[in-house]
């Protein structure tokens, strides 16, 4: 079982280059569910997210927009908090590059692997892709020198940087992750990342002369730090690295960083052996998503492909919204956004399962037991169907696997409502039979209603005050909050308005 304690739980930090997509909502809206899962077990949450705001690629935007990086940056970081605000997403803290906390927390890693003479002054010349912010050897390109991310033409760049010594740091990354199996999940996507390792590491630079939009070296303020060594510092400097006190191992090591696919390099390689050389213990998790595909493409402003998230919770709301990205792809694959598939999951999940059962049971109540919610029975054939729901919704999260969390959740929905169809209470006259029927039937739906809260915040609190339960669902504790026998019973049970009206495509 999972030992009560605190959660550190990131998101990768977004580019205020463009506006939120549904790229950026996916990986948030599954660290939420996972933020909030880790509350109802009853640890001590802290759940990161926030906006990268250096760069080349925001210079150039800002540029574009006739501003200053800053204005610019000052004028894209709130439409990211609005939109997690809009999809309720409950972060507990909301870091931006551009603040002091941060540089503090940059200048100290920097500094520090300086002293330790991993960075040293070097001469560069390559291809450079700008929106990757990364170099290429020719080898890794497309046909035409073209970014294989962004499959557009590459820059020659030449600097004379500082570089970070990545070289030296193979066998201690490999004997890291040989001593912590399991860091990185899924486990497919932790053999990329030691492949990565065991093909050979080249040395990355760490700052740059050519951009001014940056956090100067402590050394050598002619240069800035390289993008990613500034991005990465973020989740230290969330915790507080960098006020000259120790008190960032409160919540350092992270638990997990979420992230996606494509930054497995930077997060998985880079970040751990720059900790490692400034004597910082690398985080305790990785949990890395696939793509959520349009067509079979990556979303991104380049493409033209991007999908906004707010328009889609027009059409299913926003808990039905969040339910398809947490139960529709398994994390750490690609899936396929359609706008069919979402309204078809809508339908089969929550209109004709949780939305059917809860009306079901609401409607019976009010024909057979005057309105009034019995209690459950503890020899109940839906125990064993609870308990077993539990146990496997809570393996998945743990593993951070959502979509196998809802299946598991989403059995004892099934269970439930088979159970209704066997027995029929509907037909039966008022007495003790239906009273028992509906008490289990209830007992389920509030188990169901806690274990799927973090998919589903506003929606379970709906169920909860309808089957009479007082209080907030998120103030429900795990495991008791699942053990058998919780509903109280003679509570009033309103039947309201249909929770997900069915959708016709
Ligand atoms: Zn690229």
């Amino acid at each position: 079982m999972h030992p009560v304690g605190r959660f550190y739980l990131t998101t990768p930090i977004y580019y205020v280059n463009a506006e939120p997509h549904l790229g950026h909502a996916y990986t948030t809206i599954i660290g939420d569910a996972l933020a909030r899962w880790h509350r109802l077990l009853g640890d001590d949450v802290k759940y990161l997210t926030g906006t990268d705001e250096h760069g080349l690629k925001i210079q150039q935007a800002a540029d574009a927009a006739g501003l200053d990086p800053q204005a610019f940056a000052d004028s894209i970081a709130p439409k990211f908090a609005d939109a997690w605000d809009r999809l309720d997403i409950a972060y507990d803290d909301f870091i931006r590059t551009t603040e002091p906390r941060h540089a503090n927390a940059v200048a100290e890693l920097l500094q520090r692997c300086y002293d330790a003479g991993d960075i040293e002054l070097d001469t560069y010349r390559g291809k450079y892709c700008v929106s990757c912010e990364e170099y290429y050897t020719d080898d890794e390109l497309l046909e035409g020198e073209r970014c294989p991310i962004h499959k557009r033409p590459v820059d020659t760049f030449e600097e004379e940087n500082y570089f970070f010594r990545l070289s030296r740091f193979q066998d201690r990354l490999l004997d890291w992750y040989a001593a912590h199996p399991g860091a990185i999940v899924p486990e497919f996507r932790a053999n990329e990342a030691i492949g990565l390792i065991r093909s050979g590491l080249r040395d990355f630079s760490a700052s740059r002369t050519s951009l001014k939009w940056g956090i100067p070296l402590p050394w050598d303020p002619d240069h800035v730090a390289y993008v990613w060594f500034d991005a990465l510092t973020n989740y230290l400097a969330a915790a507080g690295f960098g006020d000259g006190t120790d008190a960032y191992r409160t919540w350092w090591p992270a638990d997990y960083h979420l992230i996606g696919k494509d930054i497995i390099r930077h997060h998985c390689v880079y970040w751990p052996a720059m900790l490692l050389s400034a004597g910082v213990e690398p985080p305790k998790g990785w949990a890395v998503g696939g793509w959520l595909l349009v067509d079979g493409e990556k979303m991104a402003k380049s493409t033209g492909n991007v999908v906004k998230p707010l328009d889609l919770v027009d059409t299913v709301g926003v808990d039905g919204f969040r339910y398809y990205v947490l139960a529709d792809t398994p994390y750490g694959s690609d899936g396929d956004f359609s706008y069919e598939g979402l309204v078809a999951r809508y339908n089969a999940d929550l209109a004709n399962n949780l939305g059917n059962l809860t009306s079901r049971v609401a409607t019976v109540i009010a024909k057979k037991c005057g309105g009034t919610g019995p209690p459950p029975a503890a020899d109940s054939p839906l125990a064993e169907h609870a308990a077993a729901a539990y146990e496997a919704t809570a393996a998945a999260w743990d593993v951070v696997a959502p979509s196998r969390a809802l299946e598991s959740t989403w059995q004892l929905i099934r269970a439930t409502n088979a159970h209704l169809e066997t027995h029929e209470p509907w037909k039966l006259d008022p007495g003790p039979e239906v009273d028992r029927i509906l008490g289990d039937a209830l007992e389920a739906l509030r188990i169901v209603t806690v274990l799927a809260s973090p998919a589903l915040p506003n929606t379970c609190q709906s169920i909860w005050q309808r089957i009479g339960l007082d209080g907030a669902v998120t103030d429900q504790r795990l495991p008791a909050a699942a053990t058998w026998g919780g509903y109280p019973g003679d509570r009033p049970v309103e039947k309201g308005a249909p929770l997900f009206p069915r959708i016709n495509a």
